[in-house]
């Protein structure tokens, strides 16, 4: 039987996304999946192997973003797909509250011995979102079993232009001001949002580095203290900002100014790694490059390589000894909490990252991401800005490159830049972005490709995402 039609709509024509045709006009979207969009139904994909996306029209698209930053193998790697089958034959659920897997126990102490000592505890999740509501639960329960207790510390401080996930803590805590306009009334109100770090659009004319950070340390010092500074639980950041602004890293010092000022308060600093942390940005966990340790730090996309589901939060000791002395359990579960085939999938993922020396690959592979995609595109005048570390690069777009203006958010360009980017001839998949730049959206795509691609593929990127860029703004003209 041929497939049944996949009537798509995307706002200006109706067709059918297996063949690509025009459907007569009338036609109904038949999909019984609740997409993002009622009324557009996605492209399919029937297959993926590599860096290769195949859809159902029969073309192929070059991955470039491995999803959001999720695909850190490619697709269809053979170790993993035969390490979930094997998972699946020996044990394929246990409830945890009473038993645990060699996968789920297996998983966490690769992942604690590669912070050599630094974290003293892994406890696995589904979901980036879900990694973030236990790492604001473990924060308050720190403090509740603390010596002496501080049941006052109910409160946390994040950063504007942030993503933290979807659920309702995460997306308190998140600064995204799109993705919470609808929610906001019933958002959590002990969380306040100081500024992001973000050399390009943040860093006054004339200031220096030491400068800047001086500056945003004193505004979360004085956040602290406006709150009252043992009202607040932690600090939450992303080493490398991702979704809400387009892969900005911090400037230099500036976790470690924070940290100390998390210290002066004694509250805790929670790194929200989900995407760029587990390799991404060229060391296994992003604060390796930031000369501190979190007390808590979360971690997904590149955990399992979407191959399942799986995220989590890595423990320091300080955390972890407090509630050993205290209850003796963390007052948090759920059903699919280190789910066997999910920590197997991502045991074999992270086996494979640090047997094959994945890591070092993200590092020479982004130094010359980044060399090729400067050289093609830093002069182009309706890019403002490329920035990014290992192989999680960002090309912010602007309408005016002098006063780095935003295009008007109705204009959907970062969208319009990824439907173009997948059409022929280009066929490569950008993630596209909107943040907030000064209160209005900004746009940006992002590019993070598997950590084992090659020379060869780093040439196609460039000259495909640059050629895009180039001739989605000439059509703009
Ligand atoms: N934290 C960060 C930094 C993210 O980028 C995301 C997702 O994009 C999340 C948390 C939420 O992860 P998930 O979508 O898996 O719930």
């Amino acid at each position: 039987m041929p497939p049944a039609s996949a009537i798509v709509n995307d706002g200006n024509v109706v067709y059918d996304a297996h063949t690509n045709d025009v459907a007569p006009s009338g036609t109904e979207l038949k999909s019984a999946l609740l997409h993002r969009h009622l009324q557009h139904e996605p492209i399919r994909v029937i297959g993926a192997s590599g860096n290769h996306l195949h859809l159902s029209n029969g073309r192929r698209i070059f991955d470039s973003t491995g999803g959001a930053a999720v695909a850190c193998l490619g697709h269809g790697n053979e170790r993993v797909k035969k390490a979930i089958a094997r998972q699946m034959e020996e044990v394929s659920y246990c409830h945890t509250l009473l038993f645990t897997t060699p996968a789920a126990e297996g998983l966490a102490q690769e992942l604690v011995s590669s912070t050599n000592g630094a974290m003293a505890k892994a406890f696995i999740v589904s979901s980036g979102s879900e990694a973030m509501e236990a790492a604001m639960k473990l924060a308050r329960q720190f403090y509740l079993e603390a010596i002496p207790p501080q049941p006052r510390r109910t409160r946390f401080v994040a950063r504007k232009e942030s993503y933290h996930g979807n659920t309702l803590g995460a997306l308190s805590m998140s600064g995204h001001v799109a993705r919470r306009a609808l929610f906001e009334p019933i958002l959590m109100d002990n969380v306040s949002h100081v500024s992001a770090c973000n050399a390009y659009r943040g860093m006054s004319n004339g200031e220096t580095i030491e400068e800047y950070v001086a500056r945003l340390a004193r505004e979360l010092d004085d956040e602290f203290t406006r709150l009252g500074p043992d009202t607040v639980c932690a600090f939450v950041a992303e080493p490398v900002v991702g979704a809400a602004l387009g892969c900005v890293p911090a400037v230099q010092g500036y976790f470690q100014a924070m940290q100390d000022v998390c210290r002066k308060h004694g509250a805790l600093l929670v790194l929200d790694e989900v995407m760029s942390g587990m390799g991404r940005c060229g060391t296994l966990h992003a604060w390796e490059q930031e000369g501190i340790v979190p007390d808590i730090q979360t971690i997904g996309k590149g955990l399992g390589g979407g191959y399942a589901p799986v995220a989590g939060i890595l423990i320091n000791h300080r955390v972890v000894d407090v509630l050993g002395r205290g209850t003796g359990a963390f007052a948090h579960g759920q059903t699919y909490q280190g789910h066997p085939v999910s920590c197997a999938a991502a045991l074999e993922v992270q086996r494979i990252i640090r047997e094959e020396r994945l890591v070092d690959n993200v590092r020479k592979m982004g130094t010359l991401l980044e060399h090729g995609l400067k050289q093609r595109l830093a002069d182009h005048p309706n890019v403002g800005d490329i920035r990014g570390k290992g192989l999680f690069w960002g090309i912010e777009f602007v309408r005016d490159k002098a006063t780095k203006k935003p295009f008007d958010p109705r204009d959907a360009i970062a969208m319009g830049v990824h439907e173009k980017g997948i059409q022929s001839p280009y066929n490569i998949s950008l993630y596209p972005g909107t943040g907030t730049v000064d209160g209005r959206m900004g746009d940006h795509v992002l590019l993070a490709p598997a950590y084992n691609i090659t020379v060869t593929d780093v040439a196609l990127i460039v000259k495909l995402a640059s050629q895009v860029v180039e001739d989605f703004f000439a059509e703009q003209k």
